[in-house]
């Protein structure tokens, strides 16, 4: 008997989107219609990380703190823009911000892998041109956008991983500092006792990539930018997953996974349990959705993040933006730090669901 292969539920949304596209009179695609001035357009959309985020878990002063965190990452990128500067600047600008700081898991603060290390991935994306740069195991970049941005720029490549992507940084006079530097006291902790109940676990019936499951700590950064020439930009960064072994890479620096960006479309940046990411190739499935299957960006973040992802357990989210100004921040999971800035200049900024 020959084998029915399942319909995937992309192909089944982008099959029905081409049907409606068809059924819809000349000239009215379904995309949405609002198109304010150029000038009115561009902003900033970001995100902290998505995950286990309750109320309760997350005291107010370090609500505050992230929120504070989130504005400022908001008004770095904002500044870039309203000055008439790229949106692949404001990326990288509001990026940096949240890689310096340790409340994230990117750069400084970054989480800790099984073996006791802080191995950092990004990846950066050029909507106008598809231009791409990726970095994965990265142990003494400050800056892993900034390295992912020169392999994009500098470089015949796409991505670079390890030590031979810190040469090339030494080589471009990319910031290395020692291991040291990323290491903090909160992640310390949190490594001491994800290991203490790893052991515990050790024998019990759940293997291993359970246990990762349940140890796992979000708080990657993204941002997604339109800026005032009309292009499009996403850029990713991150520790990865707490307890990672074996030299293992998340969907961040995979193009298209967890980092697309294409004027035709959209600019995505995800966070989540990455390798749900990867295997669903969440950024460039989202954009597809926009551009073959011409539905609207927040439909289409909806088909993949609440519908896709969802019936396969895989928890997390994504910020995204199209040509249009439109843009999106959705996630599955309890929360996600996470914000958004305008022409007005007005940071808004959220962590729980609700
Ligand atoms: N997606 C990241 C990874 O799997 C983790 C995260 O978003 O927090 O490496």
């Amino acid at each position: 008997m020959t084998p029915r292969t399942p319909l995937s539920a992309l192909a089944a949304t982008l099959l029905a989107a081409a049907a409606l596209a068809a059924c819809a009179p000349a000239g009215a695609a379904p995309r949405e219609p609002a198109d304010p001035p150029a000038q009115e357009r561009w902003g900033l959309v970001i995100h902290g990380g998505a995950g286990t985020i309750r109320r309760e878990q997350v005291p107010p002063e370090r609500q505050a703190e992230y929120h504070a965190a989130l504005r400022e990452a908001l008004l770095a990128g904002w500044r870039v823009l309203e000055a008439g500067g790229t949106s692949l600047d404001a990326v990288e600008a509001a990026v940096n911000l949240m890689e310096d700081n340790p409340l994230f898991n990117a750069g400084k603060g970054a989480v800790i892998t099984a073996d006791g290390r802080i191995e950092l991935d990004a990846a950066v994306m050029d909507g106008a041109t598809l231009r791409a740069g990726a970095v994965a195991g990265l142990r003494h970049v400050k800056n892993p956008i900034d390295l992912a941005r020169a392999v994009m720029e500098r470089s015949p490549h796409v991505m670079m991983i390890g030590d031979g992507a810190e040469a090339f940084a030494r080589e471009q006079g990319i910031e290395l500092v020692p291991a040291e530097y990323f290491f903090t006291d909160a992640r310390r902790r949190a490594w001491v006792r994800a290991r203490e109940q790893e052991r515990a676990r050790r024998d019990s019936v759940r293997g291993g990539a359970a246990a990762l499951d349940d140890e796992r700590k979000f708080g990657t950064v993204g941002a997604v930018a339109l800026d005032r020439h009309g292009n499009l930009a996403a850029g990713t960064s991150t520790g990865g997953m707490m307890m990672k072994r074996y030299g293992r890479v998340g969907d961040v620096p995979i193009i298209g996974a967890g980092t697309y960006a294409n004027n035709r479309s959209c600019a995505v940046s995800a966070t989540g349990h990455g390798e749900f990411f990867i295997r669903n190739t969440v950024a460039h499935s989202v954009c597809a959705l926009v551009e073959y299957g011409r539905l609207p960006l927040q439909a289409a973040a909806d088909s993949i993040v609440m519908r896709q992802l969802v019936a396969q357990g895989g928890d997390g989210g994504i910020i995204a933006m199209d040509r249009q100004g439109n843009w999106t921040l959705t996630f599955n999971s309890a929360g996600m730090y996470r914000g958004r800035i305008g022409a007005d200049g007005r940071p808004e900024t959220a962590i729980f669901r609700d």
